[in-house]
């Protein structure tokens, strides 16, 4: 079976590299092969009665199958190069950008249209932070939401399932180099292209690394994000969301001198599990849809570890800690603020007790017997910076949920097209170790299509 392009993965990265190649050359004989299932089969087991926490699928509906790791997240589309990956290292800033803006426009067309865009420009909360420690990143974002960013992927596979051949469940097990181009292999069938573009996301992180050592393509990795998931009632935030939606805020302890970020905003949302290779940490979403709002607010704080030599498994770090939290919690843990500062563990009774009802069922704990010592301190100095600005952040009840773990692919070798050492084998989105965000993947993914068809 020959095609002229072949793309891995079916996220963000492949959706858009699909999407452009179909729009600038009609007459392509594209496959996307893809370890998931198609967007309507794709359902977590997880019902919060029988089956209350994650039982490991072999293909985790969370985060495979079209729409990638993105499909049920927030869908808030960062317009920015100040975060969610460094694309403009390779392809310039005003270029990053521009894809970005191109693809939001799809999005629109595509039934995002009526979705709010907000902004950091001109805003008084930027001044607010800066007298208080904390600084605020400059970005738009477009708040798609878990429900239409759901009828955008729909109404993009409607467009696509015509012109590219889809292979779901189908996992692409090896790439060979052959002449012309690659040859890949999946469930005991070869398939051939001229070129081959791998999107395979953090989920396909592990056989990533497979392909390069296969194929000779240096990478490096010494980067993991650690930290925890903080929920509570959504008006102690709405200053910061009513206006900004999602709020990038760094904060450098004094103690430690490290930066904590928040990431990932979720006014009005709930807290979710994340499987990466069948370790459980936390994340969050919400939805457009005020009838599916809650009452709290959730968003993560981060510290960035970066090992330096002779270390190099950044990852393998960050899931040890992971997994000593789903060895002492079956899962993710949950912890008042207040317990966590008096240095005790909260329990069931403590929870329900508290003024915030938690939008995930985890199980009661201590985070100080999973988090080492200086990030959870950096943790505890930034929620009281928070405290200054939107106050009540650092009330007893506020909830933390852990671990939450932004595993980075390490980073493959590219050149500015974003192409392999290896002529024609490209490696874009999260996969590449390049981008960390539903923007800078899929605006990859175009990147990369305009530079096959150029030639
Ligand atoms: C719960 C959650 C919420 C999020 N919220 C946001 C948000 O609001 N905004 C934001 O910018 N980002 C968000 N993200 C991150 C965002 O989803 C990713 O950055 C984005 O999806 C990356 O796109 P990608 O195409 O590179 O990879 P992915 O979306 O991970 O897609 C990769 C695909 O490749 C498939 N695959 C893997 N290995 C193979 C193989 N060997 N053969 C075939 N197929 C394979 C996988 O099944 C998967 O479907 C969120 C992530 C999660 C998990």
């Amino acid at each position: 079976m020959k095609y002229d392009v072949i793309i891995v993965g079916a996220g963000p990265g492949g959706i858009f590299s699909a999407y452009e190649l179909t729009k600038l050359d009609a007459n392509l004989k594209i496959a996307i092969f893809e370890a998931g299932n198609p967007l309507e089969k794709r359902k977590c087991p997880i019902d919060g009665d029988k089956i209350k926490t994650c039982i490991n699928c072999p293909s985790c509906a969370i985060m495979n199958g079209f729409g990638g790791a993105g499909a049920f997240s927030d869908g808030k589309y960062n317009i920015t190069n100040q975060f969610g990956g460094s694309l403009y290292e390779y392809i310039g800033k005003n270029e990053a950008i521009t894809l970005m803006k191109y693809v939001d426009e799809i999005n629109l067309a595509y039934g995002g249209e009526g979705t709010k865009l907000y902004s950091t420009a001109d805003t008084k909360i930027k001044k607010m932070c800066l007298e208080n420690g904390l600084h605020l990143l400059d970005a738009q974002v477009r708040h798609l939401g878990t429900d239409i960013n759901y009828v955008v992927l729909e109404n993009i596979y409607q467009y696509l399932k015509d012109k590219v051949e889809f292979f779901f469940r189908t996992p692409v097990e090896k790439v060979a180099k052959i002449e012309n181009g690659y040859k890949i292999i999946a469930k005991e069938q070869e398939y051939e292209c001229k070129d081959c573009i791998i999107s395979v996301g953090r989920s396909g992180s592990k056989w990533m690394e497979t392909v390069c050592k296969d194929l000779d393509i240096p990478t490096k990795s010494n980067r993991v994000d650690i930290g925890v998931r903080v929920e509570l009632p959504a008006e102690i935030f709405s200053a910061l969301t009513d206006e900004l939606y999602e709020s990038k805020i760094v904060y450098r302890t004094e103690k430690f001198e490290d930066l904590v970020r928040t990431f990932c905003m979720n006014p009005y949302g709930a807290v979710v599990n994340e499987n990466t290779n069948g370790i459980v940490t936390v994340n969050g979403h919400s939805y457009e849809d005020p009838a599916k709002h809650t009452e709290n607010t959730n968003f993560a704080l981060l510290v960035s570890k970066h090992f330096s030599e002779p270390f190099k498994d950044s990852n393998g770090y960050g899931e040890s800690i992971a997994k000593l939290s789903n060895m002492l919690g079956g899962g993710v843990i949950v912890q008042r603020f207040g317990d966590l500062v008096r240095g005790r563990r909260s329990n069931k009774a403590r929870i329900q007790e508290g003024y915030v009802t938690p939008t995930l069922a985890a199980t009661p704990g201590d985070l100080s017997l999973v988090i080492p010592k200086r990030i959870l301190d950096g943790i505890i100095e930034m929620i009281y910076a928070l405290d200054k600005i939107c106050p009540g952040t650092a009330n007893d009840d506020t909830l933390l949920y852990g671990v939450e773990v932004k595993f980075y692919n390490m980073e493959v070798e590219l050149d500015n097209n974003l192409e392999t050492r290896n002529k024609g084998l490209y490696v874009i989105g999260d996969g590449s170790g390049v981008t960390h965000s539903l923007s800078h993947a899929s605006a990859s993914g175009v990147y990369v299509a305009r530079h096959i068809v150029k030639g």
